[in-house]
């Protein structure tokens, strides 16, 4: 077991911040998880699990142990009339997961193109895009207790899923380390084209017959031209979630603001566009060296460069006071900060 020393963790957060981390572990197997779980500085340290780096903000020197998940592996386990029954390792990259599905044609994912990530990562936030989330396509998951290195199932009710949360960002926060996960996807595609960038993407493409192959290729072109690529500019995609208020509330904003558009949830409120927010605050665009927020999408803040993760969360903190300043609405941070 080799476990590194004062690593830069630079290359491993799509941010791109310049910390260290004290210590460092990269492990490929179960048998390695727990291995390390045992070991004193796992015990005696903090812990920080990384996938992929894409949903964290890293403010400062991480002085614990960083645990880099990297198991791999995609195995179709089983099938049934109306499914396939397929076990990922949780350091795959989810869009490589997405890739394998459109080619087997193993719809449910397709919507889910290009998000940046390990598949290990993606029960923790639910992540969701296009109107689908992973919990649409989810049968359960295996993790390491990080308390007596036990391999434990969560099946779909355990993980309470709700909109980018999930029960181990709540009450099970850092007690698991989840090392693979289970999908269920269908035999028979259920399209979701409802989001109208989705629809007018397939209308451009001149497509006949849809296929879930279309669908990700549509998603994909909308993704490439309004979302920063974090290896030219750093970013976490999203930095809020998309605040959920009253109808009330609704239209009394509407009579101020009467092209403020709401999306009714399934808990009877209202999904606002966090971005559109932040955008009629004054902020797309913005830059104060090299902490900005996204000219073609204002939820997205950006490092050009050298910003550091402090000067990114001060932004993030004023981004938040003058929403609330405006609207009477506050935001909520999506990315994990550190
Ligand atoms: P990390 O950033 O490495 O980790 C995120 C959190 O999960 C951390 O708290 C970490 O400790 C924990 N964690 C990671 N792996 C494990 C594990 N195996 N066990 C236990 N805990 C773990 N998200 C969406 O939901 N929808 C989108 O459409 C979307 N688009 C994006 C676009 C861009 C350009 C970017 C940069 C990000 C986007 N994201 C999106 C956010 C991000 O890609 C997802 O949240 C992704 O699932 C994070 O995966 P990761 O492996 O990078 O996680
Ligand atoms: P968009 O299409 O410009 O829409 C803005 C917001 O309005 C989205 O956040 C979306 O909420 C909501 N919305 C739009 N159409 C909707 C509909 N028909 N029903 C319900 N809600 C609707 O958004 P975008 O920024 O380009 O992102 C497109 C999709 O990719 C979204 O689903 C978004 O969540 C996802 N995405 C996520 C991240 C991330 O880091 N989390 C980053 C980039 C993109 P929802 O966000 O709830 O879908």
């Amino acid at each position: 077991m080799q476990i590194q020393e004062n690593i830069s963790l630079k290359p491993y957060n799509t941010f791109g911040m310049d910390v260290l981390a004290r210590y460092f572990y990269a492990f490929s197997t179960v048998d390695q998880m727990q291995e390390i779980g045992a070991s004193d500085s796992f015990k005696h340290y903090p812990v920080l699990v990384l996938g992929g780096g894409s949903n964290m903000l890293l403010t400062t020197n991480f002085d614990g142990l960083v645990i880099k998940n990297e198991i791999p592996g995609i195995e179709l386990l089983s099938e049934d009339a109306n499914h396939y029954f397929v076990k990922v390792g949780a350091g795959v990259d989810w869009h490589e997961f997405v890739l394998y599905c459109l080619e087997k044609n193993y719809a449910g994912v397709e919507n889910l193109a290009l998000i940046p990530g390990k598949v290990g990562a993606s029960p923790m936030q639910n992540i969701g895009a296009y109107g689908v989330e992973m919990k649409d396509v989810f049968h359960s998951l295996e993790a390491i207790n990080v308390d007596d290195l036990n391999l434990v199932t969560f099946y779909n009710s355990d993980c309470e899923f709700g909109y980018r949360e999930s029960v181990f960002k709540n009450k099970c926060k850092n007690q698991f380390v989840i090392t693979s996960v289970t999908f269920r996807l269908n035999k028979v595609p259920i399209f979701k084209t409802g989001y109208g960038a989705i629809e007018y993407a397939l209308q451009e493409m001149k497509v006949d017959t849809l296929s879930i192959q279309h669908i990700a290729q549509a998603v994909m072109r909308i993704r490439n031209s309004k979302l920063p690529n974090p290896n030219v500019i750093g970013n976490a995609g999203s930095f809020f979630k998309n605040p959920e208020i009253d109808t009330i509330q609704f239209e009394s904003l509407k009579k101020y603001f009467p092209n403020i558009n709401g999306y009714p949830t399934d808990s009877g409120k209202i999904k606002i566009a966090a971005g559109w927010l932040i955008e009629q605050a004054g902020w797309k665009g913005y830059r104060n060296g090299d902490a900005g927020c996204h000219d073609k999408q204002a939820l997205v803040l950006v490092n050009h460069g050298n910003a550091t993760g402090i000067e990114v969360f001060e932004l993030s903190e004023n981004i938040i006071s003058s929403v609330h300043d405006k609207f009477g609405i506050f935001l909520h941070r999506e990315v994990n900060i550190y």
